[in-house]
């Protein structure tokens, strides 16, 4: 059974058969969303846990019936190891906040420390599929480090454009992969425009976010996760755990991440497998706000902005998945927040303290649950699900701006004690 059928566009809705196109609809440029044959997936499956009880696979591949590939090969490597992160319950950040439900999923976890794997994976094992002998990307080194460590896990080629100004661990990770790495002189939207030039011009295959409908498909497994732990809290997945709908905090930059979860929970939904959507909410860093100005403005297209923000994964003038990504929050009951740099190291210090180590765009969703407490956006009571997308050993040089640096001093007990 082939249970990918095709596509269809998220802004005029025509549908595409799934040779008859490669990335956006060529009518408006509008993302396209995969169709799943989902009436021949639930005869198969015919509830979610006839589905978990088939699979064992301890990664997001656990998910192969809902993923529009046939078969991705690669075991017993990396490819096969992204996703099935861990979920943690902290106790001292749930009394910090006066918070009983709060989870921290964390995505750092994955084999190339993001979130992107699942994005990545999912891509190779489409070039794979489709005979694409290269891929590349676009990156503002997330991306770009999952890109190349997956095509490295089965031997592919990558091509990664990141800007120059990438932070050094996440360009170290690009070239120790082994991916051919350019370094562009320019902005990641810089990036973004040559990738899709080049890609045309030789005829790569292009994995860039928010162009690619396959990136969706990968991070939506973090929806199926996220909607796997919250049903097994509960001996009976069919009722509400706690009164209440999760809500789910994740960062946002292109807009790609968060629409991937959102079409996790709409492909459950429509399998029949999902009674109540979580709520969605979309936390971008104010230098770099442009889905979030469009939510606060009740409108459904994008302006650019000039972005400026430490939290370099985050930092995009023209989210490539801005519509998904508003409606994401606005389909949910979610909302949008904007947080500072400021509130975002504060974010990065407070999970250090309970041994989670996030780079500034992982630890920007927690700060925006700070912020949504604050702004009575939720209420203390209410059951939430912070993903943190990505790990601080990316970025120290951010992270050192979060702590008081250490003391240097002699080696003598007596220096020791003048000190403590
Ligand atoms: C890419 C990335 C994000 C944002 O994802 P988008 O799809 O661009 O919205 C957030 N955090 C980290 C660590 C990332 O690498
Ligand atoms: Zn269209």
């Amino acid at each position: 059974m082939d249970k990918f059928v095709g596509y269809r566009c998220s802004l005029c809705g025509q549908e595409y058969a799934p040779g008859e196109i490669t990335y956006t609809c060529p009518k408006d440029g509008g993302n396209l969303d995969v169709v799943l044959d989902y009436a021949a997936i639930k005869q198969q499956f015919p509830s979610m846990e006839m589905f978990l009880g088939s699979t064992v696979e301890p990664s997001l591949w656990r998910y192969l019936p809902l993923i529009p590939v046939t078969d991705p090969g690669g075991e017993g490597t990396t490819l096969r190891a992204a996703g099935n992160t861990p979920v943690y319950s902290p106790p001292v950040l749930k009394k910090q906040l006066g918070m009983e439900n709060l989870w921290i999923k964390d995505e750092s976890r994955n084999p190339t420390a993001s979130f992107k794997d699942r994005a990545s994976s999912v891509v190779v094992a489409r070039a794979r599929q489709i005979g694409a002998e290269v891929v590349v990307t676009a990156s503002t080194g997330n991306a770009g480090a999952a890109l190349a460590g997956m095509a490295a896990a089965v031997n592919h080629k990558a091509i990664i454009f990141a800007p120059r100004t990438a932070p050094p661990a996440k360009i170290a990770q690009l070239l120790i992969f082994g991916a051919r790495v350019l370094l562009v002189d320019g902005s990641y939207d810089d990036a973004f425009d040559l990738t899709i030039q080049a890609s045309q011009e030789f005829g790569w295959y292009c994995r860039n976010t928010g162009y690619n409908p396959f990136t969706v498909e990968g991070k939506k497994t973090a929806g199926f996760e996220i909607w796997e732990f919250w049903t097994r809290l509960s001996p009976n997945p069919r009722h509400q755990v706690f009164g209440k709908p999760l809500s789910v905090f994740v960062s946002v930059g292109d807009g790609n991440i968060i629409s991937g979860i959102h079409k996790g929970f709409k492909d459950l939904v429509e399998l029949g497998w999902m009674q109540e959507m979580p709520r969605i909410f979309g936390i971008q860093a104010e230098g770099s706000a442009a889905i979030a100005n469009a939510y606060f403005a009740g409108v459904d297209h994008i302006t650019p902005v000039a972005a400026k923000t430490l939290a370099d994964s985050i930092s995009v003038d023209l989210p490539r998945d801005g519509v998904r990504a508003v409606r994401a929050a606005t389909q949910t009951n979610g909302a949008y927040i904007t947080v500072s740099d400021q509130e975002i190291l504060s974010g990065i210090a407070a999970l250090g303290k309970v041994g989670i180590f996030a780079e500034p765009a992982g630890s920007t969703s927690y700060a925006g649950l700070v912020k949504a407490l604050d702004q009575k956006l939720i209420e203390p009571t209410d059951p939430v699900l912070v993903v943190n997308t990505g790990s601080g050993l990316k970025d120290v040089r951010a992270a050192m701006q979060a702590v008081v640096e250490a003391p240097v001093i002699e080696p003598t007990l007596e220096a020791l004690k003048k000190i403590l």
